[in-house]
C-alpha cells in the first residue's frame, strides 16, 4: 500500500450542531459522538446551575460568574454568548488539540457561537441546524423532559422562536419529527463532509503517486 494511504492526514472539522432547546439536539449529538470515535465533543463551560443528572465536567463545566469572567479575560473562549440570562462559553484548547491531532470535534452551541466560530474558520466549519416538526411539539417535550419549571419552560419556548429565525444561516437543517431518521441523516452529512477533498491533505501526494505508476 502506499505511504500515504496508511499515513492519511487530513483537517479535522467543527461540527456545530444548533436549535431551539427541546428539538433533539443534545441527544442527537451524544449519540453520533459515541458512535465515532474519531469525533470529540466539546464540554462549554456555563454559569446556570446543574439540572438533575447532569455532571460537572460531563454536559458541562459549571462555573460561577467570576470564573467566567476570568476565562473570558484570559482569551480562553472560543466563542462565548449570553443564553437564557446565563453564560456560555467553548473552551478553546481541547478544540485546538483535537484539531491539530486531526480529530474532528462537535459544539452543541447557540446560534451566536456558531456564527463566532464560523468567523474565525470557516472553511472548517460544518453547520447543522435541528428544527422541531411543530411548535406544538416542542412545547410538549419540553414538558415531558420535566427538567424545569414552568416560568423556565415558557422563557425558553419564547427564544425558540428568536432561534429557529436564524436557520438559514446554517448549511444543512434536519427537522427532527423521527428520532432515527434525523439521526441517520445527521450521520450521513457527518460522513460525507469528512470526505470532502480540502479536508484529506493526504490526496494531493496519493494522487500524484497514481499518475507516476507507469503500468
Ligand atoms: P441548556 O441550558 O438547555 O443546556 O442550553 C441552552 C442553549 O445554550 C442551547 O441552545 C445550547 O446549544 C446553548 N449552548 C450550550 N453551550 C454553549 C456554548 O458553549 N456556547 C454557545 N454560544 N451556546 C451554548
Amino acid at each position: 500500500m502506499s505511504a500515504h494511504l496508511s499515513e492519511r492526514r487530513r483537517r479535522g472539522l467543527m461540527l456545530l450542531i444548533s436549535s431551539p432547546s427541546g428539538a433533539g439536539k443534545t441527544s442527537l449529538s451524544r449519540r453520533l459522538v459515541a458512535d465515532h470515535p474519531e469525533l470529540d465533543l466539546s464540554i462549554s463551560a456555563t454559569t446556570r446551575a446543574p439540572r438533575p443528572g447532569e455532571l460537572d465536567g460531563r454536559e458541562y463545566h459549571f462555573v460561577d460568574r467570576a470564573a467566567f469572567d476570568e476565562m473570558i479575560a484570559q482569551d480562553a473562549f472560543l466563542e462565548w454568548a449570553n443564553v437564557h440570562e446565563h453564560r456560555y462559553g467553548s473552551p478553546r484548547a481541547p478544540v485546538m488539540a483535537a484539531l491539530d491531532a486531526g480529530r474532528d470535534v462537535l459544539f452543541d452551541i447557540d446560534w451566536q457561537g456558531a456564527g463566532q466560530i464560523t468567523q474565525r474558520a470557516p472553511s472548517d466549519v460544518v453547520r447543522v441546524f435541528i428544527l422541531p416538526p411543530s411548535m406544538a411539539e416542542l412545547s410538549r417535550r419540553l414538558h415531558a423532559r420535566a427538567q424545569d419549571a414552568e416560568d423556565v419552560i415558557q422563557r425558553r419556548l419564547g427564544r425558540a422562536y428568536d432561534e429557529i429565525a436564524q436557520w438559514g444561516t446554517y448549511d444543512y437543517v434536519i427537522v427532527n419529527e423521527d428520532y432515527d431518521q434525523a439521526y441517520s441523516d445527521l450521520a450521513h452529512i457527518y460522513h460525507a463532509e469528512r470526505l470532502r477533498r480540502a479536508r484529506n491533505a493526504w490526496l494531493t501526494p496519493f494522487v500524484q503517486e497514481l499518475l507516476d505508476e507507469k503500468l
